[in-house]
């Protein structure tokens, strides 16, 4: 059997919130600490709707610069991180817990069982020396070297080390009794409310299309819904402008190339127009589109007066939505948490000595693709690790 590090007494250790990232550091501690998770529901509980079921592990972008730019909030900070815990060590970090893993063509991570009730299951196997208490965390109080952790039932415990891995979708009301900043919590991967009323396009979807972002072009899959706009593209957006406030607008770009569309209606002079725009996008939002635009659905090319041609051209190139907000509870993370700035490189409080946070609790969030759990796993892993070398020191 495996040895941990030899001392007089191991240390005691809560981790509070038994998600992904509390998970990976109690792993990465097992062998050396006293470990007792707290968590308000089961453990690991919040994986098993990751990936659709599936579990998006990770992502297979193996520079760890390149890794980072998957993170509006949090880029720089996590150089050091997934330079010390990268992807590489993610897969094999769960190849060693018998989760074998494979990567689709668009780089996300999946274990081959497709199952992220396995994932689960080979992660708690690793956890049979930890303690789990269902109890609600309400307070932690460091009195000279001891942390003083509350539970909503009254119950008082003691410790020497504190994890703080309470993810965002469950408040952190006890965190605002502690020194540190935190940032508002703000939907991000989420579809979005729009102005516009595109309810009757419910379920169409325009493939491939750009949105213009500011300076940035985003790209990929966009679909209407009962109260705006989601998919990929969208989730993209939202996770960018998580932070800017409502209303704001901005323009897809419905045809890639508009010179060669203002060729072709040239050319097919004798198309109805619904036909040649039916061509590169589907017929229900080409009926909603020229209503939108006041043009005659049975309109000839040829007839299009050089106004309506102007708009036609201006809206395929640009057509405006109105962001008024993010679709209520259709978030996958929150932007938000701890301030980056307040905490060491190995997730240490810079204001109380042996407090650590880890995972979606910091200021970090990613796109989709398995960019929020790699957060967690190298977060967890490292908190996990410099806990196990302070102990060294001590
Ligand atoms: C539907 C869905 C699908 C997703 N799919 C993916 C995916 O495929 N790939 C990907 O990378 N990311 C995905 N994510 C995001 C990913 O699941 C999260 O980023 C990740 O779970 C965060 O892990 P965490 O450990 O930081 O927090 P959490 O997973 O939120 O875990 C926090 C834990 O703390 C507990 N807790 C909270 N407050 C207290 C308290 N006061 N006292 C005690 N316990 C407390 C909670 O019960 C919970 O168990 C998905 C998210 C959702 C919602």
């Amino acid at each position: 059997m495996e040895q941990g590090l030899t001392y007089k007494k191991k240390p005691k250790v809560a981790i509070i919130g038994a998600g992904p990232a509390g998970c990976m550091c109690g792993i990465t501690i097992a062998k050396d600490c006293d470990v007792t998770f707290f968590d308000i529901s089961e453990p690991l509980k919040t994986l098993l709707p990751t990936g659709g079921g599936r579990c998006n592990l990770a992502h297979a972008e193996y520079d760890f610069k390149e890794l980072a730019k998957a993170y509006p909030r949090g880029e720089k900070f996590l150089y050091s991180v997934f330079s010390k815990f990268s992807t590489y060590d993610t897969l094999e970090f769960f190849e060693s817990i018998g989760v074998k893993t494979y990567a689709q063509d668009d780089g996300r991570i999946f274990p081959i069982t497709n199952s992220a009730a396995d994932v689960r299951n080979k992660l708690l196997a690793q956890l049979k020396s930890a303690k789990f208490l269902k109890e609600k965390v309400v307070d932690v109080k460091k009195v000279s070297d001891k942390f003083y952790v509350s539970t909503v039932n009254n119950n008082k415990y003691i410790y020497d080390i504190v994890v703080i891995a309470i993810g965002t979708h469950f408040g952190f009301q006890f965190l605002n009794k502690l020194p540190h900043k935190l940032y508002d919590l703000k939907p991000s991967l989420c579809g979005l409310v729009t102005k516009e009323d595109f309810s009757t396009l419910k379920g169409v979807v325009l493939k491939d299309v750009l949105i213009k972002n500011g300076n940035m072009m985003l790209e990929g899959d966009m679909l209407f819904t009962d109260s705006g706009v989601s998919g990929p593209v969208i989730f993209e957006l939202s996770s960018i402008n998580s932070r800017v406030g409502y209303p704001y607008s901005c323009k897809i770009k419905l045809i890639k190339n508009i010179v060669n569309f203002e060729d072709s209606l040239n050319v097919n002079r004798n198309m109805a127009l619904k036909k040649l725009l039916s061509e590169i996008l589907p017929k229900s939002f080409v009926k909603f589109f020229l209503n939108s635009l006041n043009i005659d659905l049975e309109l000839k090319c040829k007839s299009l007066n050089s106004n309506s041609k102007g708009l036609l051209l201006e809206s395929l190139n640009g057509f405006l939505i109105t962001v008024m907000g993010a679709k209520n509870g259709g978030e996958t993370v929150f932007s938000g948490g701890v301030n980056l700035d307040e905490i060491t490189s190995n997730f240490e409080s810079k204001m109380i000595d042996n407090l650590y946070f880890c995972g979606e609790i910091l200021d970090i969030d990613g796109f989709c693709g398995g960019y929020n759990l790699q957060n967690c796993w190298s977060s967890g892993t490292l908190v996990g690790l410099n806990i196990v070398k302070t102990m060294c020191s001590m």
